[in-house]
């Protein structure tokens, strides 16, 4: 058994920031990473002949942590492709194009987006999302579901249907009625405003060239060789007030501190000798992944450009409720186009129950119906497979169920003795972000600094 100052558990983002820290400021230290690769959920792959951004991949002005981490591995970033018209499909089932941030819904309807998106951002500006159990309203919002708060509001159901969007599957990737109000604040609030949300060009800003996998892999290298385990799983964490040691298929690390920097349903897979203190193995119970299909398409050509489209997508009513012209504009002689679009949730469940063949064409109807029938014919298709990863389990992140953020949120840093728990679902600002892995890291490569 080796020891060590500090045993990361995790080479995301999350693990690989506090490693990076640890090291520079002179502390011994080893990550331990289940998968053969770092990175976690994000992963830059070549699948079949196309460079596809499996994970996550997008970077916002709000992101500052993220943005001085680019800025610091020396990493470069272009815009996502934008120019032409956006289409929108509404609740009567009509394709209509439109520009800027508002969909062309009734004057009616656009007004009460208009004050919805008003009443989110007063809620977001009243919250720290580091403690939104202290927002005022924190026990009201949280005993009332998302879409019964939005019922509340409005009799205007498209406009429900579209504020639900932003927040439902487009971010926490759940069904509006199964998170709470405060949830959906905290998903506001973590990304600066609900206004942020709404704003596909702010939120979708840019992207790194070579891929946003090459932060985690950039911050690897940086490491001495033979800091970072690939290919062990943690499955036991014995601790005490002195010290813990985790042990691996291959063998057993012992440190002062030891962090599980991995997701928190991750967290109670693990056998912790002795036991968790009850309140921590309950609030991980009510804690779970949303579920999203990331489908990446590939053309011949980026055809919907010459249609003076830009690729931007929407409607709540569809099976595919987003998708973008995802083309990597940095691989030099690129000709082939590819659009990214999102299942989420309950359109999830549904197509995840059809044979792959079926669920291909039922995807690929639903983007003709966006960008016309020359969506029917791609070259590649791929759906990133995160539901069925045993290291994640789900995409993009993990929430809180109705009630349990005011129960149980507090939980959710502390530490246990000697260990400590990281990782972009439990942030505040860039939650469930890689904005907010880094902020975590942050946060406890300096608290175990300071120890
Ligand atoms: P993870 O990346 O999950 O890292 C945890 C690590 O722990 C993993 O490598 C895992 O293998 C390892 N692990 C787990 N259990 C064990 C164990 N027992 N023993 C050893 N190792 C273990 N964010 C954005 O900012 N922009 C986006 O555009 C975006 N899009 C996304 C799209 C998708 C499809 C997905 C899935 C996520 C997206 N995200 C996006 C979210 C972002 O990728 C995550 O928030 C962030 O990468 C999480 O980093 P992390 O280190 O906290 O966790």
């Amino acid at each position: 058994m080796t020891d060590f100052d500090v045993v990361v558990v995790g080479a995301g983002v999350t693990g690989l920031t506090i490693a990076n820290r640890l090291h520079a400021a002179g502390r011994s230290v080893l990550v331990v990473e289940a998968r053969d690769r770092v990175g976690g959920r994000l992963l830059t792959e070549d699948v079949e002949g196309v460079r596809l951004e499996v994970g996550g991949q997008w970077v916002s002005p709000d992101q500052t942590a993220l943005l001085a981490l680019i800025d610091e591995l020396g990493l470069e970033m272009y815009a996502r492709y934008r120019a032409g018209k956006s289409i929108y499909i509404g609740a009567d089932g009509v394709r209509r194009t439109f520009e800027g941030e508002q969909f062309p819904v009734s004057d009616t309807t656009a007004a009460e987006m208009e004050r919805l998106t008003k009443e989110l951002d007063r809620l977001a500006a009243q919250m720290d999302p580091l403690v939104p159990w202290e927002h005022p309203d924190a026990e009201q919002l949280d005993r009332i579901s998302f879409a019964a708060w939005l019922a509340n509001q409005t009799d205007d159901a498209e406009a429900r249907d579209n504020i639900g969007l932003y927040i439902g599957p487009a971010m926490l990737t759940k069904p509006a009625h199964s998170f709470s109000a405060l949830s959906a604040v905290l998903m506001a609030a973590s990304a600066g405003g609900f206004s942020h949300l709404v704003d596909a060009d702010f939120i979708l800003d840019r992207r790194v060239v070579g891929g946003l996998q090459r932060v985690p892999l950039s911050l690897a290298d940086r490491l001495p060789a033979g800091t970072v385990h690939l290919g062990e799983a943690v499955t036991k964490v014995e601790w005490s007030e002195e010290g813990a040691t985790v042990f691996t298929g291959r063998g057993s690390y012992r440190g002062r501190d030891v962090v599980m920097a991995v997701p928190p349903t991750l967290v109670n897979r693990v056998q912790y000798i002795p036991a968790l203190p009850p309140v921590q193995a309950q609030m991980r119970q009510h804690i779970s992944f949303g579920l999203v299909v990331k489908l990446h398409i590939t053309y011949a050509t980026p055809f919907w450009r010459d249609l003076g489209l830009s690729g931007t997508a929407f409607s709540p009513y569809a099976l595919v409720h987003e998708a973008y012209d995802n083309t990597n504009e940095d691989i030099d002689g690129e000709t082939r186009g590819t659009l990214v679009g999102f299942c989420s949730d309950v359109k999830a469940d549904g197509i995840l129950g059809l044979d792959a063949e079926t669920r291909k064409q039922k995807v690929l109807e639903c983007l003709a119906g966006y960008y016309g029938e020359q969506a029917l014919h791609p070259v590649h298709y791929y759906e990133s497979p995160w539901m069925a990863d045993e290291w994640t389990v789900g995409a993009f992140g993990t929430s809180f169920d109705i009630g349990s953020l005011t129960r149980y949120g507090r939980h959710l840093r502390a530490a246990v003795g000697p260990l400590q728990f990281a990782s972009s679902d439990i942030a505040g600002l860039g939650f469930q972000h890689v904005d907010g892995a880094i902020r975590m890291g942050e946060a406890v490569a300096a608290r175990l600094l300071e120890a």
